[in-house]
């Protein structure tokens, strides 16, 4: 039986990995594709639902859909637009579905997804961040299997899989340090978004590349590490390692430490996902070792990149805290992007949000209530809006 899947961010960075390893393993003829999404660049969108004879391809932006719908004109693919109909297209049947959109607007999809008791392959951290009891309770509810993509995450899955979790110590996740990892804290204050999304060792999409220049990324990492692998926020560490050729690491009691090394290359942690629990032959370049002159490592300084305190906060604060650290820090990146602030107001903006009496009320509100969640992500980023307008 052909299986079911939909890719969700199918014109981003993971999504067009993931497309490039469903076409090499056949495509359409082993996979029965049904939903695609994208949100502005119509021509992929487009051409990946001919390749794959997707059911339905969706873009996020509706002034975007008439030229969507000249595109497939020909076609028996279905178009649509807006939040909503992605929301729409994530209820339709499936076995696997990636979530791959950026952002908190990812929710729906990993909410669809696990809702069909189908995989899913979840490269959105957002989701888990923000709404990490909802997430985990709909797919315990619905049965679905959750399969971590992050590259560090899938590592630990990876590392964990016959271990004994009873007897596990500590999550060991290593962050490349990004490209400003020996940056003066004077330096880091003048540097240009162009400046902080070129990474050094992953290709990734912008956002996701400025995260990790102010390490917000694996901040985001260590809340998901906490909600996928229940332990406690002092079990996990961060631990910087240039060559990100370990993608992390686990620890037992008995002192025994696992690692996951490969060459940084997403195809690994999405085409674990898409074969599990096989394993099938990948198309990247195999680790040689004799290639290695060395693997470093450092601690992460609190000074220079406040994010990591920030995770920790949320982690023990708990409740809907995620979803304000992830809201106000989408918020204060837009700002980054647009020149309206700094690169290093943005983890300002984050602890201010963190501290507002306001937002502090709402963190208490019901965990599994995803109108509660929306409502108080609008309000984060209200928030953070009004201090960026206001100077
Ligand atoms: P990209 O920016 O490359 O791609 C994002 C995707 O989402 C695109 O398909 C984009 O469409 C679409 N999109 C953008 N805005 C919206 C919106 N408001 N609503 C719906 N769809 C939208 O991101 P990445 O692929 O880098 O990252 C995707 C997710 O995976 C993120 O959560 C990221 O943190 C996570 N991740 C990424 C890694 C990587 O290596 N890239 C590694 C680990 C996790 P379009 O391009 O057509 O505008
Ligand atoms: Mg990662």
């Amino acid at each position: 039986m052909r299986r079911k899947i939909s890719i969700f961010g199918a014109t981003g960075s993971i999504g067009q990995n993931t497309v490039d390893l469903v076409q090499r393993q056949g495509g359409a003829k082993n996979y029965n594709v049904i939903a695609l999404s994208g949100a502005a660049n119509m021509a992929l969108l487009a051409q990946q639902a001919i390749d794959l004879h997707a059911e339905i391809a969706i873009t996020a932006l509706p002034e975007k859909l008439p030229e969507l719908q000249a595109l497939l004109q020909n076609t028996n693919i279905e178009t649509a637009a807006g939040a909503d109909a992605i929301a729409e297209a994530a209820t339709r049947e499936i076995n696997w579905g990636m979530s791959a959109i950026v952002g908190a607007a990812g929710l729906n999809a990993s909410l669809g997804i696990a809702r069909q008791g189908a995989t899913l392959a979840l490269a959105n951290k957002e989701s888990i961040v923000c709404a990490g009891e909802l997430l985990l309770r709909e797919c315990r509810k619905y049965n679905a299997t959750l399969l971590p993509v992050d590259s560090e995450h899938s590592a630990v899955f990876q590392a964990l899989q016959g271990a004994d979790h009873g007897a596990l110590q500590r999550i060991i996740l290593t962050a490349s340090g990004g490209p400003f990892k020996d940056f003066s804290l004077a330096q880091m204050q003048d540097v240009t978004p162009a400046q902080a999304a070129a990474h050094p060792k992953w290709d990734m999409g912008q956002r996701i590349s400025i995260d990790s220049a102010t390490m917000f990324n694996k901040a985001l990492e260590v809340i998901e590490a906490k909600h996928l692998f229940n332990c406690e926020p002092a079990q996990i560490e961060v631990i910087i390692h240039p060559q990100s050729i370990i993608h992390s690491m686990v620890e037992f009691v008995d002192g025994a430490i696992l690692a996951h090394l490969g060459n940084p290359d997403m195809r690994g942690p999405i085409g674990y996902a898409l074969n599990h629990p096989n394993r099938n032959p990948l198309p990247l370049e195999h680790l040689d070792f004799s290639k290695l002159s060395r693997l470093d490592f450092q601690a992460p300084d609190p000074t220079r990149f406040p994010a990591l305190r920030l995770a920790y906060r949320v982690l023990e604060t708990g409740g809907l805290s995620g979803a304000v650290f992830n809201a106000s820090k989408e918020a204060a990146m837009d700002g980054f992007l647009a020149g309206k602030i700094g690169f290093l107001d943005m983890a300002l903006l984050v602890e201010k949000a963190l501290n507002d009496p306001y937002l502090n009320d709402q963190i208490a509100a019901d965990v599994f209530s995803q109108n509660v969640i929306t409502k108080i992500d609008l309000a984060a980023r209200q928030f953070v809006n009004a201090l960026i307008k206001n100077g």
